[in-house]
Parts: structure tokens; C-alpha cells; sequence
């Protein structure tokens, strides 16, 4: 599933190749998303402009002219390809816009779970998908004392509160076990337990391991490209993550894996406290 670090990449491809583009053409092949895609996505769409491509935690936002705004979430498996038109369609291919540039922008989908929605711009922030979001790690808001402020008095996991989109939007599983890792505190730690020094210090490093992944055009495991179709590298990066029996990398014990919930948490027994 894309996290922040897949879903900036993305739509840093997508400015690049969208802002100031004008929508030829919208055709829907397959309404049946997370949410029904609107009848009338195309009758609004066609021969608007597009104004550039924002992130909000793992939602792609682009706006158009005409103040509305186009917003993308790509679910478990969704993709956003840049393509010429003469690429041949694939079977998930759910959404197809022509631009005046020549080039088409693909919705591919195989599991559908993503979602495609148009809204007023000045509706955006009630939506009730955004309303929920905390802070985006990147945000100046975004601090040590924050996130203290949830610790303190939290009986969860370190792990399973750094995956509350209601309190810091746009972390995953990866990320949060590969931030843990840097800061040498063991994903299954109670919150309440961690002093407040080491929760400055993990807020202060979500930001950096995220703009690392960034640099890497993120994870690709499965199913994310980004936008010209490419695998991300971070993948080769990762520390801990799907690492588990392999040699930690900074010292000679293997990474160890336990479930936590149903998804699954990641360290080293030596390096992490
Ligand atoms: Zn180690």
C-alpha cells in the first residue's frame, strides 16, 4: 500500500507532467472504486485546466480551474501512469484523460479499493476523509511536544500510535517500523513507558526517514510505480522491514519479526530497546 514518501513521489511526477495542461477528454471504464466514480466526471472535467497536483497525507489533490478540485486516494493497489496513447490499454486501466499535450493520464486499479472524487474547492477540508487527518509530518505543527502530548498518557504501542492517521497522516507500516529503528526503540514498547526526550526524538526523525525514502522515489514491493511507471528503490534501503531472519545491519543478530494486531513489527533485539 503506498505511504506518504510512494504518494509525494507521485505527485511530484504528476505536477511535472499535468500543471497548466488542459483535459481533452475523460472516458470512465469502470465506475465501481472505493467510492462510485461521479457520472459526471467527465462533463465537468473536459476542457477545464489543470492548476497543479498537492499532497494531503496519502490523498492526491489536483486542482482545476473553475475552483474544484480532482482528489485521488490509490487504496491498496492504484496507479497513476503518464503514458503516450498508443501504450496498449491494460485490463485495470479505470480511468483514461486526454490532455492537450498529447499524452494520457491511466487509472489502473486491479483491486479497486482506491477512490477518484471531485469536490468544490472550498469543500475540501469537509470532506469527512480529510477533516480526521492530523498533522502531515512535514507540517510546522508537527513537534516533539505533539506528539508527547498523545504518548503520555497512550497504554498502545509505540508502533500502532505512529499508524493513528489521526495524529500524525501518512505513516505506514514501513515507515513506522524503519523511524523506530533509527531511534533504537523496540515497535512493541507502550507509548506511556517512552520518555519525553525519545519522543522528540522519533518525532524529529519522521520527517527525516520520510524525506530519505522520498529521495529513493519510495518502496516498491508489489504493486507501486510511480507515474512514468517506475519501481522506487527504498526498498534496497530498508533496515528493519521485511527483513525478518536476515542480519541487522549494524550488528551480527537477525531482525526479528511479531505480530502486532495483523500487521506485523519489525526490529533488531540488540540495537532496539
Ligand atoms: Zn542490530
Amino acid at each position: 500500500m503506498p505511504e506518504l514518501p510512494e504518494v509525494e513521489t507521485i505527485c511530484r511526477g504528476l505536477e511535472l507532467h499535468l500543471a497548466g495542461r488542459r483535459i481533452l477528454k475523460v472516458k470512465v471504464r469502470e465506475r465501481r472504486l472505493r467510492c462510485l466514480v461521479d457520472r459526471r466526471l467527465a462533463e465537468y472535467l473536459e476542457g477545464k485546466t489543470i492548476l497543479g497536483v498537492e499532497r494531503r497525507a496519502k490523498y492526491i489533490l489536483i486542482p482545476v480551474s473553475g475552483d474544484m478540485v480532482w482528489m485521488y486516494h490509490l487504496g491498496m493497489s492504484g496507479k497513476l501512469i503518464h503514458v503516450d496513447p498508443q501504450t496498449p490499454r491494460q485490463k485495470h486501466d479505470h480511468i483514461l484523460v486526454s490532455l492537450d499535450s498529447g499524452r494520457e493520464l491511466r487509472y489502473h486499479d486491479p483491486r479497486r479499493f482506491g477512490l477518484s472524487l471531485l469536490v468544490a474547492a472550498n469543500r475540501l477540508h469537509d470532506l469527512p476523509q480529510l477533516k480526521r487527518l492530523g498533522p502531515d509530518p512535514f507540517d510546522a505543527c508537527f513537534t516533539g511536544s505533539y506528539l508527547h502530548s498523545f504518548t503520555k498518557h497512550s497504554d498502545r504501542r509505540i508502533r500502532d500510535l505512529l499508524l493513528d492517521q489521526q495524529i500524525v497522516a501518512g505513516i505506514g507500516n514501513i515507515y513506522a517500523n524503519e523511524i523506530l529503528s533509527c531511534v533504537g526503540i523496540r515497535p512493541t514498547t507502550r507509548s506511556r513507558r517512552l520518555r519525553r526526550s525519545q519522543v522528540e526524538e522519533i518525532a524529529a526523525m519522521i520527517p527525516t526517514v520520510l524525506r530519505e525514502a522520498i529521495r529513493w522515489c519510495g518502496t516498491s514491493f508489489s504493486d507501486y510505480r510511480d507515474v512514468d511507471d517506475k519501481f522506487g528503490e527504498f526498498q534496497n534501503h530498508l533496515r528493519v522491514y521485511d527483513r525478518d531472519g536476515e542480519k541487522c545491519r549494524f550488528c551480527p543478530s537477525p531482525i526479528k519479526r511479531v505480530a502486532i494486531g495483523n500487521r506485523s513489527a519489525f526490529y533488531c533485539p540488540t540495537c532496539q530497546k
